[in-house]
């Protein structure tokens, strides 16, 4: 099994000599939206894939703007900020990045280009992770093994038409990796020189931004996706703009960074802000908490499983074929065999084990 990095899914694929063809020209992949006066959700509309980009959020103030995320690459980063000029010419004050992961951080020098001065807000560990574990993570993911490897192995797959399900491959699975390819193409094409912007301001609880009549509360609620998950709260609007403690359609748990056992707590913490409006890392603006509340028994059962299983001795592997998350699979992914693979890869083998470590930890 290939190592996880959040933004590439592990996959056993075969592998063939690469061949990188030319990034091709396309239109953008994401869409504006108006979620409240003067909030802008940038949604992507790739499809749930095997690696990802990200999406951002604009707050438009009386006097600046207030963007969170960044993308994936320079050149999302700046397609992002040329829909930002198309609403407004009001400077961007605040770049907030809600934790470390490439997917939200690799446009920041965008911004920071184009406004000089402005400022970057991420969690403690966020600064302390970038120039560390995260530079040998974009290391490994700029290696053969990392991204270039996943396209020639998604291109051998889709050039012999044959499916990781065993068969022929079907539509989705084929758009699925047509999109991976694409977004994997612009890392490399991309981010080999980009400079990795720290956060010029960090926080471990909260900082509250005040501008004319908007609040805007960036918080910490605990662990999940990584230990440094920020969560942007709007109060008077009731929107939450999340990162990836949410992600949409299945979530994604990166084992070596994610902490399971702990992520259901934080979703309540969030669920108790009432907020109507939840934009998601990845995935489509959420008008109701249903599927936060899903997220929270899905991480219930996974700690009540693993937490009974570890006192008993149990090694990873006997916890692995003892945890049962069927009603969850379905949940999430319905009859989508893509949407499955992610789940299992990233739901019942990743979370799983990150509950498995967390829990051996507190023993
Ligand atoms: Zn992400």
């Amino acid at each position: 099994m290939l190592r996880t990095y959040s933004y590439i899914l592990s996959l056993t694929l075969l592998t063939s000599a690469p061949s990188l063809s030319q990034i091709p020209k396309r239109l953008a992949d994401f869409e504006v939206q108006k979620i409240s006066e003067g909030v802008y959700a940038v949604i992507r509309k790739e499809p749930p894939g095997l690696t990802v980009n990200g999406n951002s959020v604009f707050i438009i103030n009386e006097e600046e703007v207030v963007v969170v995320d960044s993308t994936l690459t320079p050149g999302s980063g700046r397609e992002v900020l040329d829909e930002l000029r198309k609403l407004t010419s009001k400077p961007v004050k605040y770049v907030v990045n809600t934790h470390w992961h490439d997917d939200h951080i690799m446009g920041n020098q965008v911004f920071r280009d184009a406004f000089p001065g402005v400022v970057f807000i991420a969690h403690a560990n966020t600064r302390e992770y970038l120039p560390t574990t995260g530079l040998t993570n974009r290391k490994q993911a700029m290696s053969e093994q990392g991204y270039p490897g996943f396209i020639a192995s998604l291109k051998s797959r889709l050039q012999k038409e044959e499916s990781v399900f065993g068969g022929p491959m079907d539509d989705e699975e084929r758009t699925t990796y047509e999109s991976d390819i694409r977004i994997a193409e612009r890392y490399m094409s991309e981010n080999p020189g980009v400079e990795i912007i720290l956060p010029t301001v960090t926080l471990t609880d909260r900082v509250t931004l005040h501008s004319g009549s908007r609040t805007v509360e960036i918080r910490y609620l605990g662990r999940g996706h990584t230990s440094g998950d920020l969560v942007v709260h709007l109060p008077k609007e009731r929107i939450v703009i999340v990162g990836d403690l949410v992600i949409s359609p299945v979530p994604y748990v990166g084992s070596p960074q994610s902490h399971p056992g702990e992520w259901g707590a934080t979703l309540e913490k969030l669920l108790a802000l009432q907020p109507s409006i939840i934009v998601p890392g990845h995935g489509p603006v959420l008008r109701d908490d249903s599927y936060l509340k899903l997220m929270v028994r899905l991480f219930a059962s996974i700690k009540r499983q693993v937490e009974a299983a570890v006192p008993r001795g149990e090694t990873l592997d006997q916890v692995r074929k003892g945890v049962n998350l069927d009603e969850f699979e379905q949940a999430f992914a319905g009859n989508s065999r893509v949407r499955k693979l992610i789940f299992r890869n990233y739901v019942a083998g990743a979370a799983v084990e990150a509950a498995f470590r967390d829990a051996n930890v507190r023993q």
